[in-house]
């Protein structure tokens, strides 16, 4: 019995529609949620040169009716929902029929399927939108979609696709945050033949969870909320201390079945998690929660990325307590792992140096209290500090000539004299390193600053092919996520170049045997190389940038001789003023500028 209807007008004018399919990955996504909402179990996608020339995507789900196959290619044909109530009621992954509709005008396309009721299944061919062959197969129940030349018609579509490794790293975004959530689904992924995920249904989230990103399950913890008035669920699994990364690429959550995103949701949990961890670490969350239909609005994006989630605030609320609850209550103590330990034998450039040097423990000099330097606006955020020269604060990113141009308008050889002499009176909160110099009060930023010198360091090394190692006996194993392991293959030989020698142990677990000295925190510097655009096509400035960036860690407390050593390897660099992002490393505030602080003339 035909179930697919196409949706009346009234309906389909208030479907928020957009272009639905922009890359392989797209496809992806919607063949995805098609076989999900036909509440398969088992979803098998054969993928080849990242989707471009061939999708394939199987399951064993309800099957599509003889008499329905050839309406699904109709726009705004679909089973899931028929009038404007169902709209505010939606179960299901897809409701606006539009998918298939969009694959076919684009691609060549073949859609194969069979229900449980029927002997026989029925295959169906279009090319360009075209019905070119509609006819019966043989075969077990469910559906099978083949995508074959995406954007064939559309040169300027298939002209704007990314190279395969990015591509591909796209479908695996998409696909994973679906293996998670759906636990009780087998997902099979395979690219050109090669195996890149076979996940078997499993009875815990947990397990799926650290079976697909290659956690370590002992330091996942699960927190459960229900409210049976409300009809509202949560379930948290939560990385605990002991799974920190250099970016938000292992944060997961689900409305209702539908991995989303939701800058919301995500900046509260990281927030509740800077609790315990240092800055510039992020954890691993995946958040479900399940609301009644009328509390979601899933019809404000064109890719149904988003949803709109009715008093938000309350649900947010309930995340950060269970989730705080759940961290300070549970979890694993932090481990010292290989990387850690290690780290006491090969410190960074500062404390190296420093230990050849007098190891005297020197006192601060004049005890700052935090009120003297707290009450103090940093210049550069004040753009009324200096009225006339300084037109507006400059932006993080922004060049640093001009950086330095708005924000010393002494001149910068003038800074540069004054620190050279400047002597050191104090730490503030292990962050900023207080100098005083002539009539002036230095600021360094103790981060900023060892960035920029390991940057320059790193820089210099590379283009003299020398680069200091730091050689492991047993090597630091580092579990990747799939997208880690696919870029991988592509960064290796770059890595071994700039003294990151690593094999891959198992099939994902990557063994660093080797790492530049200059890299305190080699793991995170890893993770940094294999995000984004591939290092084999980077010059050396964006790959030390992206090397160093977690080299160092604010936090640590430098002494006297520490803090000088750090302040006379900044003075070396060729460009000291600025961090490699741009960023500011010392500010000057005058004693004139305190003194109009404190209106005194
Ligand atoms: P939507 O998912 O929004 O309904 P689609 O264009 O994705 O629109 O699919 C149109 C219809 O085709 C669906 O409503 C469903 O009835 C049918 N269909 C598509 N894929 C499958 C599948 N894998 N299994 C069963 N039915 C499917
Ligand atoms: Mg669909």
């Amino acid at each position: 019995m035909s179930k697919v209807n196409i949706l009346p007008p009234d309906v389909i004018s208030k479907i928020a529609a957009g272009e639905v399919i922009e890359r392989p990955a797209s496809a992806v996504k919607e063949l995805i949620e098609n076989a999900l909402d036909a509440e398969t179990k088992n979803i098998e996608i054969h993928l080849n040169e990242a989707g471009k020339t061939l999708i394939h995507i199987k399951d064993t789900g309800t099957g599509i009716e003889k008499d329905d196959i050839e309406k699904i290619f109709l726009r705004h044909a679909t089973s899931k929902i028929k009038n404007l109530d169902d709209l505010n009621a939606i179960q299901s992954l897809g409701f606006r029929g539009e998918a298939l509709y969009s694959i076919a005008a684009i691609s060549d396309v073949t859609l194969k399927s069979k229900t449980k009721g029927n002997d026989s299944g029925w295959a169906i061919h279009l090319r360009g939108g075209e019905k070119i062959d509609f006819k019966p197969v043989t075969m077990n129940n469910g559906t099978e979609v083949a995508i074959q030349e995406l954007f064939f018609n559309t040169p300027a579509r298939r002209k704007f696709l990314k190279s395969n490794t990015t591509e591909l790293n796209q479908i695996l975004n998409i696909i994973i945050p679906y293996v998670l959530f759906h636990y009780d689904c087998r997902f099979l992924v395979k690219h050109q033949n090669k195996e890149l995920l076979d996940l078997k249904p499993t009875s815990s989230r947990k397990t799926r969870i650290a079976a697909t990103l290659h956690l370590d399950e002992k330091y996942l913890l699960e927190t459960v909320h229900s409210d049976e008035n409300q009809q509202i669920t949560v379930h948290m699994i939560l990385g605990d201390i002991n799974i920190k990364r250099p970016q938000k690429d292992i944060q997961f959550v689900c409305v209702n079945g539908r991995p989303v995103q939701s800058k919301s949701i995500t900046f509260h949990m990281n927030q509740v998690y800077q609790l315990i961890f240092p800055p510039h670490t992020y954890p691993f969350f995946a958040v479900k929660i399940n609301l009644p239909t009328p509390n979601i609005d899933v019809n404000i994006h064109p890719t149904k990325r988003e949803v709109k989630i009715k008093n938000e605030y309350q649900l947010t609320s309930v995340l950060r307590q269970m989730c705080e609850t759940a961290l300070m209550t549970s979890g694993q103590p932090l481990q010292a792992t290989k990387g850690q330990s290690d780290r006491a034998t090969s410190e960074n450039l500062v404390e190296k140096a420093i230990v050849s040097t007098r190891a005297s423990e020197l006192s601060f000099e004049t005890p700052i209290t935090e009120e003297a330097v707290g009450v103090a606006t940093p210049p550069f955020y004040d753009p009324y500090a200096f009225p006339q020269k300084t037109q507006r604060p400059p932006e993080a990113g922004q060049p640093s000539a001009e950086t330095q141009q708005t924000f010393f308008p002494a001149q910068k050889e003038n800074l540069q004299a004054k620190l050279a002499r400047a002597r050191f009176i104090g730490s503030f909160i292990n962050k900023f390193l207080l100098f005083e110099s002539d009539k002036s009060l230095l600021v360094i930023d103790q981060h900023a600053a060892q960035e920029r010198i390991a940057f320059e360091k790193f820089m210099e090394q590379m283009e003299s092919g020398h680069i200091e190692v730091q050689n492991l006996l047993s090597p630091i194993l580092i579990k990747l996520s799939p997208q880690e392991i696919m870029a991988f293959e592509e960064a290796k030989e770059k890595l071994e170049q700039i003294g990151l020698s690593s094999t891959m142990f198992d099939g994902e677990t990557l063994a660093l045997h080797s790492y530049p000295i200059l890299l305190k925190n080699p793991e995170p510097a890893v993770r940094y190389l294999l995000s984004g655009e591939s290092i084999a096509h980077c010059d050396h400035a964006t790959i030390a940038r992206r090397a160093c960036r977690s080299s160092v860690m604010a936090g640590d407390y430098l002494n006297k001789e520490k803090a000088e050593f750090q302040r006379d390897q900044l003075m070396r660099c060729r460009d000291p003023f600025t961090c490699p992002h741009g960023r500011p490393t010392v500010i000057e505030m005058s004693e004139k500028f305190l003194d109009k602080q404190f209106l005194r003339t």
